[in-house]
């Protein structure tokens, strides 16, 4: 699939699953008391994948809602800017929400949607990110669950996108830098 777009396999499906595994115990064991009242929000397009294996791993029942929102900025970096697309279904006052991200690269978006949902009064909320790149460090935002700390690459695969290409592959890696010139 899409071959010799990949130059490099960064995280492979089985260090993905193992991972996504590890995740939802220590989310199972933190949300005990949370009465089966967990309230998983997947942001749009990017953390499908990811949000799909975490709720089928997890060992206590969630509820799934997903949002979609769109920073201004080029294709690969974010403004901090940002537009709801699809907004959630329902009300989340009370709710303990735990917010699954694909990535998380300046954290800009994260920080605006982490401003926008506590507004709404959940009973707790707190974020699941698969990948956190470097530069999230320097914002303060509270990451409470990370996957894995990669380094400052554009990468695709496993939910994430370029040019709306490579979310279907199982496994993350980085492209060919030929793929950026070609102007797909
Ligand atoms: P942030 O606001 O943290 O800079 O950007 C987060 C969003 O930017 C992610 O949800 C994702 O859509 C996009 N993004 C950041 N880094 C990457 C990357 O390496 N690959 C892809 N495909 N998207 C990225
Ligand atoms: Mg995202
Ligand atoms: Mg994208």
């Amino acid at each position: 699939m899409y071959d010799g777009d990949i130059a490099s396999v960064l995280i492979t499906e089985q260090q993905i699953n193992d991972k996504v595994t590890e995740l939802a115990k220590q989310v199972d064991e933190d949300y005990q008391d949370a009465g089966g009242d967990l309230l998983l929000v997947g942001v749009l397009k990017g953390a499908v994948m990811f949000m799909t294996d975490f709720a089928r791993a997890l060992p206590q029942p969630a509820q799934l809602e997903f949002m979609a929102v769109s920073s201004y900025g080029s294709s690969t970096s974010s403004s901090g800017v940002v537009r709801i697309l699809k907004d959630l279904d329902r009300d989340i006052a009370n709710r303990h929400v735990l917010i699954v991200e694909d990535i998380i690269d300046s954290g800009l978006t994260l920080s605006w949607l982490l401003k926008n949902l506590s507004s709404r009064n959940p009973a707790s909320l707190e974020v699941c990110t698969l990948l956190r790149k470097p530069d999230a460090v320097q914002v303060d935002v509270p990451v409470k669950y990370v996957g894995f700390d990669i380094p400052n690459e554009f990468v695709v695969g496993y939910g994430l996108d370029y040019a709306e290409r490579y979310r279907d592959l199982p496994y993350i890696g980085t492209l060919d830098p030929k793929v950026y010139t070609s102007g797909v």
